[in-house]
């Protein structure tokens, strides 16, 4: 009999990896840490953490999870990637470093660290599609300048699109797992199972 909890990875390489960790099993899902491309095995989902996404980049060619985390995401693993994991999820990156590297996946253009140039952080409530009012922590956040047709646009702040949903890629520019609402997480956790 299969598990009745999804088991989803977090990408744990840098970043806010054990807030998300804590969310996940309080959204009612089995969580592991990856590091490792072996860690990718038996996962139904994985999330892509804050942090700083040049920095993940990096890693995850030095770890050599690049290749197989891109073909996993391109083969339907479900994957939603918080504020850096946004960035890296996103097909177009506007401000990224010329070697940066991406997972890619999600068919829109964000913008890097695009509130982070007017205000370093912040919180604000974003009305969410499906979830309501939401406390959204912004840190040196990206915000998506352009969203494909197949992609639903699920929450804005001062009219900058900020939460995305496209099939089973989920991204937002704000940290959920920081404030205790696990909301997101739980939304994830559906998204999930859903493709189980
Ligand atoms: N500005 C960071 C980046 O470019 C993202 C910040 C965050 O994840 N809080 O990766």
């Amino acid at each position: 009999m299969p598990n009745a909890r999804p088991t989803i990875g977090v990408l744990a390489l840098q970043g806010d990896v054990r807030e998300h960790l804590a969310a996940l099993r309080a959204a009612g899902a089995d969580a592991i840490a990856v590091r490792r491309p072996d860690d990718l095995h038996g996962i139904d989902g994985i999330i892509i953490p804050g942090g700083e996404s040049t920095t993940i980049g990096k890693l995850l060619v030095i770890f050599e999870v690049l290749e197989p985390l891109r073909k996993a995401i391109e083969g339907g693993l479900p994957a939603y990637g918080s504020c850096a994991g946004m960035i890296l999820l996103a097909d177009r990156v506007e401000d990224g470093t010329p070697d940066q590297v991406y997972l890619g996946g999600l068919d829109v253009t964000v913008r890097r660290n695009a509130f982070g140039r007017q205000v370093d952080s912040f919180e604000r409530a974003v009305d969410l599609t499906g979830i309501g009012p939401f406390q959204a922590v912004f840190i040196r956040a990206p915000w998506v300048e352009r969203a494909g047709s197949s992609v639903e646009v699920i929450g804005r702040c001062d009219s900058r699109i900020v939460a995305v949903r496209q099939g089973s890629l989920l991204a937002t520019s704000f940290h959920p797992e920081l404030t205790g609402d696990h909301r997101i997480h739980q939304l994830f956790v559906t998204m999930v199972e859903a493709g189980r």
